[in-house]
């Protein structure tokens, strides 16, 4: 019987346990602490650098261990192959993959490519980083428990790290910016791990499509090779003409009927219909499910939702803004004219701010708080007013006692919530609880 070595028993590698069991595998879990494990698993537990591992047959990484680690090194050494979470899914998979990986808009690029590709006739879902893992996928196609056509995959670059032999049928690479670089060391190392999506995919069909301003970096991994490009500013394959979203030339949908807004968001579209073309092709992308679908597709919560207005004052929350670049794309949308109190602030990953200040037009006060506080100080501390605060709660109730008629108080964090949250939707709920608790406290004088 073939064995194989789970590392990391998280939701990717509880999926994984059990796809390999089904494919006949010997299972064994890997982990630093000691999770419970179902009787027909064994279990390495309280792993330190000092407990030998044996070789197995394969070993499968959650996104959760970075392959630098000390735990993937001592599976490296035992000779074991190592492959990531996805890729010990996507090998077998009866359906096409289309992945998309980015910066930013991942998840709102994959719900939106969904639902093109759903309403235009196919059967298909999402998978990977937004929930579900792969692996739970390709067990349920594997028992027949349903059928799928495409299956669209948000993949992080703690997913692709690890990626040797993962093939998509087809990509995009939505933008790239600074995050996650205390996992990857470095801006190279990010950008490196998020072209290496496609580096197994079939170049040759149109079937690779990247933002129209990562064409320089494309050009040093592919030389010689033509991706599809999207654009909301640039010239491009899908583009941005007279409010419309176009391609090539062609006008596909009136950008005003979209509710989605902001110059991002049409760039999350315009790669989502790049998308839908590999599937589909040319024509469906002039179809009435089309243009029904783009009509209809609503936000999700904490991304730039503004959740109260009271005495021309807007309360938007976008707790999902966890690095710097995409509290850019949120000035941008919902900034005036010095106009935006912003509350930044959460656990670091060694990310630069200084980006936010090419924004600072749109900011009249910052408040400043979490862990990173020190670091976003540094930063921004001669572009733009700000106070520090050590705690999230301070932070928010000056921030509502700052903002006048005709202000935006924002919460776009440009961090991930861990110094104070479970998550960043905990981070939004929690915001949004103080907001109106606050407005309620003040309506009296706000009434006034
Ligand atoms: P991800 O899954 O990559 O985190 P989301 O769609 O959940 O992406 O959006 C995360 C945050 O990034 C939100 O604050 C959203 O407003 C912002 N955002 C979405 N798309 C883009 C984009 N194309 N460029 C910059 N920021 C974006």
């Amino acid at each position: 019987m073939k064995e194989i070595l789970i590392l990391g028993f998280g939701i990717s590698g509880n999926a994984a346990a059990r796809l390999a069991l089904y494919k006949g595998y010997s299972v064994t879990i890997l982990d630093e602490k000691t999770p419970e494990v179902p009787e027909d698993y064994k279990l390495i537990g309280n792993w330190t650098p000092d407990v030998a591992v044996k070789q197995y047959d394969l070993a499968v990484i959650s996104p959760g261990i970075s392959i630098h680690s000390e735990m993937a090194e001592a599976v490296r050494k035992s000779g074991t192959p190592i492959a990531g979470e996805l890729e010990f899914a996507a090998s077998d998979l009866p359906c096409k993959i289309v992945a998309v990986t980015g910066t930013n808009g991942k998840t709102t690029t994959t719900e939106l490519t969904t639902a093109l590709i759903q309403n235009c006739g196919f059967r298909c879902e999402s998978a990977g980083n937004i929930g579900t893992a792969l692996s739970d996928v390709a067990l349920e196609l594997k028992e027949g428990r349903r059928n799928l056509d495409v299956l669209v995959v948000e993949t992080s670059s703690f997913q692709l790290e690890s990626m040797e032999h993962y093939a998509p049928f087809s990509a995009a690479f939505l933008n790239l910016a600074s995050d996650h670089i205390n996992r990857h060391g470095s801006m190279e190392g990010y950008a490196d791990a998020k072209f290496r999506l496609f580096r197994e995919l079939n170049r040759s069909e149109e079937n690779c499509v990247i933002n129209q301003n990562l064409l320089p970096a494309w050009k040093k991994h592919y030389p010689g090779e033509t991706p599809v490009t999207f654009s909301a500013v640039n010239k491009a394959d899908f583009h941005f003409s007279d409010g419309h979203l176009c391609f090539r030339g062609k006008q596909i949908f009136d950008w005003q009927k979209c509710p989605l807004e902001g110059e991002h968001n049409v760039e999350n579209v315009l790669a989502a219909l790049a998308l839908l073309r590999t599937v589909a092709g040319d024509d469906i992308l002039f179809s009435a499910p089309v243009k029904q679908t783009l009509s209809a597709f609503a936000p999700d919560k904490h991304r730039l939702e503004c959740f109260a207005e009271k005495n021309g004052i807007r309360y938007v929350d976008d707790s999902k803004a966890t690095n710097p670049h995409s509290v850019n794309a949120a000035l941008r949308t919902v900034g005036g004219d010095h106009n935006v109190i912003l509350i930044l602030g959460g656990s670091d990953k060694a990310m630069d701010f200084s980006c936010i200040a090419n924004d600072s037009d749109k900011i009249k006060h910052a408040v400043i708080n979490g862990h990173a506080g020190a670091r976003i100080e540094e930063d921004l501390k001669t572009a733009l007013p700000y106070t520090r605060f050590e705690t999230f709660d301070e932070a928010v109730k000056a921030a509502c006692e700052k903002a006048v008629p005709g202000d935006v108080v924002l919460l776009s964090p440009a961090c991930a919530s861990f110094d104070f949250f479970s998550g960043y939707k905990a981070r939004g709920n929690r915001f949004q609880e103080l907001v109106n608790s606050y407005l309620k406290r003040n309506a009296f004088h706000f009434d006034n």
